[in-house]
């Protein structure tokens, strides 16, 4: 008999999954269901095509012959409400109900409103799928006044929409700085300039109180907490994400700001996996839960999830474990930038400036390198990521880090790898 893998979320963990399970095992009955009406597209480009930037057609991953070749059963616009693990059951918002032997969980997460006043207004966008790009860029093309919230990744991505549209726009960050988390305010000013140039203005201690509205209920401007008053015909609000996991209410799967899962990507029931954004994971680096918002640890979670998905069913496939050092860079700027491992996570940390455009810092865990940013000069980036898969103690040697070209012979005499 063939199993039947049932696969919720056709972003990159979810089709992942798919294709690492149908080359597993080429008799399984796979199934993808997705609430959005289209297949999966590369979501870090959705920026480049609401710049203005890139036409719809490179954004595009998969078309729906992908998984008819693949015989990989597609289900679009289908949003799932209910899974029955005692039954080993979906059920869709239309009451379809699907039978599952394995069950991955990718649904990744949803932009959070600001709970304030006229935060559903026109004009103001929240930014994840490729919908919300082309509404983004169609109105960006005609207004002229931004207003950004949200001073973290995407929020970034926000203002460089404006920048890159020509609207003239007002960033609102609530501390003195933009990814106060991860960047001294060194750091950051390196991006505050960068914003500057490109017409955007940072705005500093600041949020939002209120939106103001016009009659047709269009966006006129944010008042923020201190009474200053930021006019834009158009908004952009990135303050988080929130996790999709409604649909497991009452299904006994754990869930604590996304689902619970071991380092196999195994959720508290051993039927049911989870990849991708949505999975508080077990670390193996860091020895703690942690999660991540990135395009390759998602992908990579969801090969894993996959191939265990295979390996519970099938005693040729090895079961593996997710380590891994995520990565994300932002390209926005005609400088690069680039943050890996856990950045806002640690107890100590080093930096260093080696130019007006070149910053560099590291955090520490329990005396191991556990993540960082790199601005100007990403060449030492893969010695980083190696020191940190290999937990070497080099907490005590933050100078020889933070010299420009950090010399691992050196750094390494004294500091034997803890982990392969
Ligand atoms: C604008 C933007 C820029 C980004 N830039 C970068 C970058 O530069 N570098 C980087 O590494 N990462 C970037 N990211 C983050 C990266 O895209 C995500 O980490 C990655 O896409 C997560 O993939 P995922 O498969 O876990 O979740 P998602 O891609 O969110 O996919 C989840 C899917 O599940 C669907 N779904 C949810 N609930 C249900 C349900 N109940 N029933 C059916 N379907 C459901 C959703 O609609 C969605 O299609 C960016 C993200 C955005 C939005």
């Amino acid at each position: 008999m063939s199993t039947s893998h049932v696969i919720i979320g056709d972003g990159i963990a979810g089709s992942s999954a798919a294709e690492t399970i149908r080359e597993a095992d080429p008799d399984a009955d796979v199934t993808v269901i997705t609430d959005e009406g289209e297949t999966l597209y590369n979501r870090i480009l959705i920026k480049e095509f609401a710049k203005g930037k890139l036409p719809e057609a490179p954004i595009s991953i998969h078309e729906p012959d992908w998984y008819d070749e693949r015989d990989i059963g597609l289900e679009l616009n289908t949003h799932v409400t209910d899974v029955d693990t005692d039954a080993h059951e979906i059920r869709t918002h239309s009451g379809d109900v699907y039978e599952y032997d394995k069950l991955l969980i990718a649904t990744g997460g949803t932009p959070a409103q600001l709970p304030v006043d006229n935060s559903d207004a026109d004009g103001l966008h929240h930014f994840w799928t490729f919908q919300d790009a082309r509404a983004i860029r169609e109105h960006a093309e005609e207004a002229d006044k931004g207003i950004i919230v949200g001073a973290g990744l995407l929020g970034i991505d926000l203002a460089a929409i404006c920048g890159a549209q020509d609207i003239e726009a007002n960033f609102l960050m609530r501390g003195n700085r933009w990814w106060r988390y991860a960047l001294s305010l060194d750091g950051a000013e390196i991006l505050h300039d960068a914003m500057r140039e490109k017409g955007v203005t940072p705005q500093f201690d600041s949020g939002v109180d209120h939106f103001e509205t016009d009659d047709d209920d269009q966006i006129v401007a944010a008042i923020d907490p201190n009474g200053e008053r930021y006019e834009g015909d158009f908004a952009g609000v990135a303050i988080g994400l929130h996790f999709n996991t409604e649909f497991l209410r009452g299904s006994g799967i754990e869930t604590d700001n996304g689902v619970v899962v071991d380092e196999y990507m195994r959720t508290n029931d051993e039927d049911v996996y989870a990849a991708g954004d949505i999975t508080q994971f077990w670390d193996t680096i860091l020895d703690e839960r942690a999660q991540n918002g990135a395009w390759g640890s998602a992908k990579e979670q969801g090969s894993i999830a996959g191939n265990n998905m295979v390996a519970d069913v099938d005693d040729d496939t090895e079961e593996e474990a997710f380590r891994w050092v995520s990565t994300y860079s932002i390209t926005h700027f005609d400088f690069p930038f680039l943050s890996f491992g856990h950045p806002t996570l640690g107890d100590e940390e080093a930096e260093a400036k080696y130019g007006e455009r070149e910053w560099r810092r590291l955090t520490f865990k329990d005396g191991k390198l556990i993540g960082g940013v790199l601005i100007g000069d990403l060449s030492q980036q893969s010695k980083f990521k190696k020191l940190i898969r290999e937990e070497h103690q080099i907490g005590d040697k933050k100078d020889l880090l933070t010299e420009q070209d950090v010399d691992m012979d050196k750094l390494l005499e004294d500091a034997p790898a803890t982990a392969e």
